[in-house]
């Protein structure tokens, strides 16, 4: 039979968006604030401020371990945007839902986890790339030294994408985990992911995948990608602070041990042994950040009112527009020209430093991301020490871009005189 019924879809309209996210009303320096620096934070709408004032006000107690009302309802609540994470991903159960802090410790989680089994043994190695953030480079090197494996690097080309070619010749009978970044935050490539897995699987390697930025860029699948893990933050998926998550496939969070000791994720506890809960709650010892986890459900329904389609095609708008608008600029030069990109840009101006870009247009309101980028391999890579990062969401415009770039000339007239 024919399923006729479809879903209602909120119609995208960037000025209606702009009024859910009250921070884009303020002033800074007297300016209206135009903020693109969503790759390092995105901004909140109010159903998400809402829910957190919410859930405080009205619902606040601790969860998994009372039998009364408050603590009932909590629990109910913080399981419940687990299930939404578990649709919005697509996983195939909530028990493969970790709730973390952030990205970061999701990859740190799984890195000192595996290191804690006979997982990896002397001369193992793992692979990622070139374009990785610290966080998917740091918790790796920590156990390269304890266990003594190697770190194999896929290079990039001068666009910034990926060699698939080298690195399927990285691969060796020794490679046991492939972690590799979906959305790059400093170049705004996006990974061939499901094509990394797939040659990875062909050789039985599992792949984490960092989508810290994918997250709010695509529509994540993690069965279509047949990703083993796959870690994200709800900061930057208009959710709140202190709050990610780490998917993992059954079979592997099933063999890892706990990361963490404590309350919450033991069955029973004697001095001489400790049996653990089964998965997620093994993972997550202690109180969790129960506001967080049901304001990251919020973001969640917030981002499901609309057709995701329609929001990355307007991005994928605001990335043609900024670009060609900033390519006007003489001097300026985009460091990440990948075919695929999300809406990331990162940039140098000849003979101006991006402190003095960033601190400059603040005075007019423009909030943008200048340093390394938490990716020092990547500034090696392109031999400069850094960049001026401009990153959009579905609620800045384009006159938005209109006011950096006219910001930037000013920049490039100041240090002209
Ligand atoms: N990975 C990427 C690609 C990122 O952009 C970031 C943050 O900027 C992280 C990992 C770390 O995320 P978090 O600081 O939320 O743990």
């Amino acid at each position: 039979m024919i399923n006729t019924v479809t879903e209602t879809k909120r119609k995208f309209n960037v000025e209606e968006v702009r009024k859910d996210f009250p921070i884009l009303k303020r002033l800074v320096n007297g300016k209206p604030l135009v903020y693109l620096d969503n790759a390092a934070t995105t901004q909140k709408p109010q159903s998400v401020i809402d829910a957190l004032t919410h859930y405080y006000t009205y619902d606040n107690a601790n969860i998994h371990r009372g039998l009364y009302f408050l603590s009932e309802l909590a629990t109910e609540q913080y399981e419940n945007a687990r299930l939404k994470v578990k649709e919005f991903i697509n996983a195939i159960s909530a028990s493969e839902i970790i709730f973390v802090r952030g990205t970061t410790e999701a990859i740190n989680l799984v890195a000192s986890s595996l290191c804690r089994t006979k997982y990896f043994r002397e001369g193992d190695e793992i692979i990622i790339s070139n374009m990785e953030h610290h966080s998917n480079i740091v918790p790796w090197q920590l156990i390269r030294d304890r266990k003594n494996i190697n770190l194999k690097v896929i290079p990039i080309n001068d666009n910034g994408e990926i060699q698939l070619d080298e690195f399927e010749k990285l691969i060796t009978e020794k490679t046991k985990l492939v972690s590799i970044v979906h959305i790059s935050n400093t170049l705004g490539t996006i990974n061939p992911v499901k094509e990394i897995i797939k040659i990875a699987h062909s050789y039985k390697i599992p792949v984490l995948i960092d989508g810290a930025q994918a997250m709010s860029h695509l529509k994540i699948d993690v069965q279509e990608l047949d990703a083993d893990f796959y870690a994200f933050s709800g900061h930057k998926v208009f959710g709140p602070t202190g709050i990610g998550v780490l998917y993992g496939k059954t079979e592997y969070l099933e063999m890892m041990p706990p990361y963490q000791g404590g309350g919450d994720m033991i069955r029973t506890v004697t001095f001489e042994k400790t049996t653990f809960e089964d998965i997620p709650r093994k993972f997550e010892a202690g109180t969790p950040n129960i506001a967080g986890g049901i304001g990251l459900g919020a973001a969640i329904d917030y981002l499901n009112q609309f057709d995701r389609t329609e929001l990355i095609n307007y991005e994928n708008s605001l990335l043609e527009y900024a670009t060609n608008r900033l390519m006007e600029i003489e001097g300026l030069k985009i460091i990440g020209t990948a075919k695929k990109k999300a809406s990331v840009i990162s940039f140098i101006i000849e003979g101006i430093h991006p402190y003095d870009i960033g601190t400059i247009i603040d005075t007019d309101g423009i909030a943008i991301r200048t340093g390394h980028h938490c990716t020092q391999p990547i500034m090696r890579r392109f031999n400069i020490p850094a960049t001026a990062r401009a990153s959009f969401s579905f609620y800045n415009t384009k006159e938005e871009i209109d006011k950096f770039v006219e910001s930037l000339i000013k920049v490039k007239q100041i240090f002209a005189s």
